[in-house]
């Protein structure tokens, strides 16, 4: 085989798809989010971006960044090793009590990103539990996928967010076979919430436990920033809740917390978590800061919730079609990768608006998006350029219209 032609032909492929994946080259502005500079042919130019995960714009808060650059200087660069040789610092040991203090959890865990706390965490779990079967929700995250994958354990998908399917599956089990149900509470690509209270009492009925990823939701719901469990009152109903410092933290990281057996567990077994370096303390110092804040102000969830319904009116007021749900994600359906791509470069050329098109395999084909994550950083005026350009570009690619909410 010659290698190269290989690679060279199953990316022309992807090309011809529409689905090769271009980055934007962004410098971040600190004290500037959501504004930074977008590079492009040798020079650069002022963007907003619209579709950072930075949900809250904790990234750049003065108390995460005092808090970095004070361990930075305590204690250098690095971890200097796994956690298991020489890399667990007095930082890493705070943020883990932060982390199960924010969910009401005996003990957490953290991994260097939600991907591989999800990945080693259910991989673990599932793997190392004799005959654990995994029901996985349809829509779960990569990293929930191939650490069920990686454990060889038996798996059953269950319909999104279908409770009878989910039933019907544990049903069929023996009720003394061990089961963990694994789901997310905000999905990331459509902005629903699962029915966490109903999954709970199907895990209590048919004797299963319940893994949580509130990937997109700690920071942002609850009254501390616990996530949804949190604010449903659920956090004790779940085994195991899994998060990320990457998101509306500002920072890097992931976690699971839960009992302290069950983290002791999963820290004695799981190669991703045993066998990698440590997270910089530098970044756990900056987390803790972030999830310490955010558990007590409310004032960053109140504006981000403010802002979200303001550019759904104002999106709703000019016809802009989107997926009505009950969270911060704003999913602009356009439905075809080429015009996604179309107009997520013009946004970007023509009216500084940096929004990644969400093309197929991330979403199904025919459901091609433009994923906007308004934040409480965003002003009226960025509002109004924002919609101002998608109106344009709308009628430019003959795209549909909604009816127009009545004025
Ligand atoms: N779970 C979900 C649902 C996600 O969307 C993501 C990131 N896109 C992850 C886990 C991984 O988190 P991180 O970015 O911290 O690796």
């Amino acid at each position: 085989m010659n290698y190269e032609d290989f690679f060279s032909a199953s990316l022309d492929q992807l090309r011809d798809d529409g689905n090769y994946r271009v980055f934007a080259e962004l410098e971040r502005q600190c004290g500037d989010f959501p504004h930074a500079r977008a590079h492009g042919n040798g020079d650069t130019a002022p963007v907003t971006i619209w579709c950072s995960n930075d949900y809250l714009g904790m990234g750049q808060h003065p108390s995460v960044l005092s808090a970095m650059h004070n361990a930075l200087d305590r204690c250098g660069a690095g971890a200097g090793g796994t956690r298991n040789i020489s890399g667990t610092t007095h930082d890493h040991v705070q943020l883990e009590a932060e982390l199960a203090d924010l969910h009401g959890k005996e003990d957490a865990l953290l991994f260097t990103s939600g991907y591989v706390s999800n990945w080693a965490a259910l991989g673990t779990l599932a793997g190392k539990i004799p005959g654990c079967v995994v029901l996985s929700d349809a829509l779960n995250h990569a990293s929930m996928i191939e650490g069920i994958r990686h454990s060889k354990a038996a798996r059953m998908i269950w319909k999104h967010n279908d409770l009878v399917d989910l039933e019907a599956k544990l049903a069929s089990l023996p009720l003394n076979q061990p089961k963990l149900i694994a789901f997310e509470s905000v999905y990331s690509m459509d902005g629903d919430i699962a029915p966490i209270k109903e999954i709970c009492d199907l895990a209590d009925k048919y004797n299963a436990m319940t893994y949580l990823d509130e990937v997109h939701a700690v920071g942002l719901y609850g009254p501390r920033g616990g996530g949804i469990a949190e604010r449903e009152g659920l956090m004790d109903r779940i085994t195991v809740i899994e998060g990320t410092l990457g998101k509306a933290f500002g920072v890097v990281g992931g976690y699971i917390a839960a009992s302290t057996d069950l983290c002791d567990f999963v820290r004695s077994f799981a190669s991703g978590f045993i066998f990698t370096t440590a997270l910089p303390p530098a970044v756990a110092a900056g987390a803790a800061a972030s999830v310490r804040h955010l558990k007590a102000s409310t004032t960053e969830r109140g504006e981000h919730q403010a802002r979200v319904a303001d550019v759904r009116a104002r999106l709703d007021a000019v016809g802009i079609p989107h997926v009505e749900n009950p969270s911060h994600i704003i999913p602009v359906m356009v439905g075809d990768p080429v015009k996604c791509k179309y107009i997520s470069d013009l946004l970007l050329c023509d009216y500084g608006i940096y929004i990644q098109p969400i093309n197929y395999p991330t979403v199904p084909k025919g459901t091609e998006r433009l994923r906007i994550t308004p934040s409480p950083a965003h002003s009226e005026a960025d509002v109004d350029c924002l919609v101002g350009a998608l109106e344009a570009l709308w009628a430019q690619c003959e795209l549909a219209r909604m009816p127009m909410a009545a004025q």
